[in-house]
C-alpha cells in the first residue's frame, strides 16, 4: 500500500471506532475485558519547532498498526516529554523536527533521558535529521537504542523490531554497528581541509564592480500585501515536493506515468485539488506578505542597508558566513556578501527582503477535520498550505524582479520558475548559503513582519504559521546558491565579534556548521 491509502484507511477505521466506542466501552465495562494495544508511543515535535506533517503521518501509520499514540503536538519542552513518558509508561519516545536548531534540542532530550535513567528506545525523525547526526551527536548521549527513522513507512518496522523481545537485541546491534560506521565517515569528513578565514576572504569570487550592472528598484522601503488571491498562487505551485510529503517520489507531472504509483499519484492529486478548490472558493486561508528593497553595500562579509542612497542612515546589517571547505576543483570561497557591491567600489547596490505566509486560518481548518476524525484531510490541508507558501514566495519573487526592472521582459513558464531560470536568488536564513537562523530576527524587524503579516518567530527561529517563507533578494546576475558547510573557529570568532555576541552563542546556533569540536 502507498502512504495516502494507509492514511485514508486509517480515516475509515477512526470514524468507525469513534462511532463504536461508546458501545465498546459499555461492553468492556460489562465483561471486564480490556483492549490491548501493542505498545504506547509518545510523539512530539521538539521545543521551538512547529512542523508536524511528518510526525502526524507517523502517528497515523503506527496507530493503524495498533500502537497507542500519545501525540504531544508541536513546540514541546523536554520536561513535558519526559514527564508524560514517565506518567503514561510509554514504550518508545519519538522526536520530530524540521529546522536545524531542533537537532540540538534532540541532543538535549537524549542527554536528559540518560540523566533521568530512561530505558525506552528513542526514535528521531524529520527533514534536517539524519542517520549521521543521530549517530554522531544524539546516540552518544543516551545508552539505550537511539534510531533514526528515515520516513513514516519505515516507522512500523522499526517499532515492531524494538518492541519484540525476540528481535530487539539483533536490531539494536545492527543499529549500533551502523552508528559506528557513520561516526567513522563523519570523522574523515571533519578532517577535510578548511582554508583559513583570511585565505577564504582573499579568494572570494572576483566581480568587476566598476563595470557591473546594478539596477535600481522602482521603490525602496517596504510594501505589504494582504488577502493575496489564492487562485493566482495556485498557478505557481511546485507539486513535486507535495508528492514527496506523501512518500511518492517523482517529478510532477511525469509522476502520473510512473508504472508503480502513477495511478495513486493521480488520485492524491485529484484529492488535493478538490480541497484546494474549497480553500480558494471559500477563502479558507489568507495569504499575507511584506517585501521591500534597500540601498546596500557590502562591508567585508556583512551587508549594510540604508534608508536612502546617500548611505547616511543605517537601517539594518546582515551578517553572512563564508565557505572555507576546500572542495576538489573549487578555488573560490563564496559568501552572499560577494553579490552586493562593496563599499569601496563607491557604488550603491540594493538588497531585497521578504516574508510571506499562507497559513493564516490553517488552525481552524485543521481543527474542523480533526473533529471529524479526518487525518487525511488534516494532513492534506497542512501540506497544501505549505505549497501555497512556497508558491507565494515564487510569485512575490517574480513581482520583485519586475519592481527591480530587470524582470520586466521575463516570460517564464512555471516549470522554468521552479528551475530558477531567472536572474537573482532568494536565499532563506537557516538554509545552506546563510545557515544562521538568528538573522531572521533582523529580517523580521526590517520588514516589520510581525505586524504586517501576523507571522512570529519561536525561540529557535521557526516561523509561525508553519506555512511561511522568508528570505533575501539578491539581484546580481552573478548571485548563486551554495553551501557554507564547515567553518573554522577563527571565522566563528570573527562572526561573533561582528555580531557583538559570544563565541559560545554562535557555536550554539551554528552547531551543524562547526568544523571543530566546540
Ligand atoms: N519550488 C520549491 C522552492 C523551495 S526550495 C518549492 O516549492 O518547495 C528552493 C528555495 O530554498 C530557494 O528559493 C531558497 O529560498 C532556498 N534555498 C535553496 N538552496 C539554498 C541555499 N543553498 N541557501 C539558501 N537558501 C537556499
Amino acid at each position: 500500500m502507498f502512504l495516502p491509502q494507509v492514511v485514508k484507511s486509517a480515516r475509515v477505521m477512526k470514524k468507525a471506532v469513534a462511532y463504536l466506542l461508546p458501545f465498546m466501552e459499555a461492553e468492556k465495562a460489562a465483561s471486564g475485558a480490556a483492549d490491548r494495544p501493542r505498545g504506547k508511543i509518545l510523539l512530539a515535535t521538539v521545543k521551538g519547532d512547529v512542523h508536524d506533517i511528518g510526525k502526524n503521518i507517523v502517528g497515523v501509520v503506527l496507530g493503524c498498526n495498533n500502537y497507542q499514540i500519545i501525540d504531544l503536538g508541536v513546540m514541546v519542552p523536554c520536561e513535558k516529554i519526559l514527564e508524560t513518558a514517565r506518567h503514561e509508561g510509554v514504550n518508545i519516545i519519538g522526536l520530530s523536527g524540521l529546522i536545524t536548531p531542533s537537532l540540538d534540542e534532540m541532543v538535549h532530550v537524549a542527554r536528559e533521558m540518560e540523566r533521568q535513567g530512561f530505558e525506552v528506545p528513542l526514535l528521531i525523525g524529520g527533514a534536517t535529521t539524519s542517520a549521521k547526526h543521530t549517530a554522531v551527536k544524539i546516540a552518544p548521549g543516551y545508552q539505550q537504542s537511539t534510531v533514526h527513522v528515515a520516513d513514516a513507512s519505515r516507522s512500523v518496522g522499526v517499532v515492531e523490531q524494538l518492541l519484540n523481545p525476540k528481535s530487539r537485541e539483533a536490531f539494536d546491534a545492527r543499529n549500533r554497528k551502523l552508528h559506528e560506521q557513520l561516526k567513522t565517515s563523519y570523522q574523515s569528513r571533519q578532517e577535510v581541509s578548511l582554508v583559513s578565514y583570511a585565505q577564504a576572504c582573499e579568494r572570494r569570487p572576483q566581480i568587476d564592480w566598476a563595470a557591473a550592472r546594478i539596477d535600481r528598484p522602482s521603490f525602496t522601503g517596504r510594501r505589504e500585501l494582504d488577502h493575496f488571491p489564492l487562485a493566482e498562487l495556485r498557478e505557481y505551485v511546485d507539486w513535486s515536493p507535495f508528492f514527496l510529503t506523501w512518500e511518492l517520489r517523482g517529478k510532477y507531472p511525469g509522476i502520473f506515468n510512473d508504472v508503480q504509483f502513477g495511478t495513486e499519484a493521480r488520485r492524491l492529486f485529484d484529492d488535493a485539488n478538490r480541497l484546494l478548490d474549497q480553500i480558494v472558493e471559500q477563502k479558507l486561508l489568507r495569504a499575507r506578505a511584506v517585501y521591500g528593497f534597500w540601498p546596500a553595500v557590502a562591508d567585508g562579509d556583512d551587508v549594510v542597508l540604508y534608508a536612502d542612497e546617500s548611505l547616511g542612515q543605517e537601517v539594518a546589517r546582515f551578517y553572512f558566513l563564508r565557505q572555507q571547505w576546500q572542495r576538489r576543483g573549487q578555488d573560490v570561497f563564496y559568501s552572499l556578501a560577494d553579490f552586493i557591491a562593496p563599499r569601496a567600489s563607491g557604488r550603491v547596490d540594493y538588497l531585497g527582503a521578504f516574508a510571506v505566509t499562507s497559513g493564516v486560518g490553517i488552525d481552524e481548518l485543521v481543527a474542523r477535520f480533526e473533529r471529524d476524525h479526518d487525518d487525511y484531510n488534516s494532513i492534506m490541508a497542512k501540506a497544501l498550505a505549505d505549497r501555497l507558501a512556497e508558491a507565494f514566495a515564487e510569485a512575490l519573487h517574480k513581482r520583485a524582479r519586475v519592481d527591480w526592472g530587470f524582470g520586466q521582459g521575463e516570460h517564464l513558464t512555471n516549470e522554468q520558475l521552479i528551475d530558477e531560470a531567472y536572474r537573482g536568488i532568494r536565499p532563506a536564513p537557516g538554509y545552506p548559503a546563510c545557515p544562521d537562523h538568528t538573522e531572521k530576527r533582523t529580517l523580521f524587524q526590517l520588514l516589520d513582519a510581525e505586524r504586517a503579516t501576523g507571522m512570529r518567530l519561536t525561540e529557535t527561529f521557526a516561523m509561525t504559521p508553519a506555512a511561511s517563507v522568508s528570505g533575501f533578494y539578491f539581484g546580481s546576475p552573478e548571485a548563486r546558491y551554495f553551501a557554507v558547510d564547515r567553518i573554522t573557529r577563527e571565522q566563528v570568532e570573527s562572526y561573533a565579534t561582528r555580531k557583538q555576541t559570544s563565541v559560545a552563542d554562535v557555536e550554539k546556533w551554528l552547531a551543524p556548521n562547526l568544523g571543530y569540536e566546540a
